[in-house]
């Protein structure tokens, strides 16, 4: 017995899944291991074996965040990423559930923060953890401003970026200076502000509104926000590792 992170209650803990299973089935190699792009110094990329689990939540919050994960692998895996591959355009959804496809956007992040894995040490909510535990316990409607979130499909060249990873990091908003995690999970780019922050560092407000989900498809290496992240993985020389699972 432990105590869930979710509830709090003393209870028995499962295996948590920090990113959904799901996301990882394009990365199997013969090893059934995938790279993970690092681009912190002095640390290396690491090939991590299937999945990120930790014992962190009881058998009832495994289900509440298993719904959301549910209702994001039927938007992002059953629609977004077909469609984009089929028209190489951004994705547009306006009869989406904002509320449910937020929640798994949020559980992503707060899943990151409450882990004590390597991979994702950066991630750091703070007092904003609490906040987001009671959010996703209770399904408390988060408005648009709140956790405003940019999220991308990213390709090399022709080729969707799946089974990419790279860890969660933070930087600064240049406009309010508040904290923005990026993560890259199967090739899909998340941009994710802390709290509530300037309308400057979301131009074109966020991906997730109560009218609409959009999903923009960019190159990988264009991600604007991450370039100076592949700027340094590359001048570390981190790409070979790419190479050999190619
Ligand atoms: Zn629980």
């Amino acid at each position: 017995m432990a105590i869930c992170k979710l509830c709090n209650k003393d209870k028995k803990l499962c295996k948590s899944h920090i990113y959904p299973e799901y996301m990882y089935k394009h990365t199997y190699d013969s090893h059934h291991s995938y790279v993970e792009f690092n681009a912190s110094d002095n640390e290396y990329n690491k090939r991590r074996s299937k999945g990120i689990y930790e014992n962190l939540l009881c058998r009832s919050c495994e289900d509440i965040i298993k719904a959301y994960e549910d209702y994001g692998k039927s938007i992002l895996y059953d629609e977004v990423k077909p469609y984009i591959d089929k028209t190489k355009s951004g994705y547009v959804n306006k009869k989406y559930n904002y509320n449910l496809f937020k929640f798994f956007v949020l559980s992503l992040l707060w899943r990151a923060s409450i882990c004590t894995h390597t991979g994702f040490k950066s991630a750091n909510l703070g007092k904003y953890e609490e906040e987001l535990r009671l959010t996703l316990l209770n399904e408390r409607e988060t408005p648009v401003s709140l956790y405003p979130c940019l999220i991308y499909q990213t390709y090399i060249e022709d080729n969707p970026a799946d089974g990419i990873f790279m860890e969660i990091y933070p930087s600064k908003s240049k406009y309010d200076g508040k904290t923005v995690y990026q993560f890259i999970a199967d090739g899909l780019f998340f941009f994710i502000a802390v709290g509530t922050t300037s309308k400057k560092t979301f131009p074109e407000g966020s991906s997730i509104s109560p009218d609409s989900l959009r999903v923009g498809y960019d190159q990988l290496t264009n991600i604007k926000s991450f370039n100076d992240l592949f700027v340094r993985v590359h001048h570390q020389g981190k790409f070979s590792v790419y190479d050999d699972q190619a």
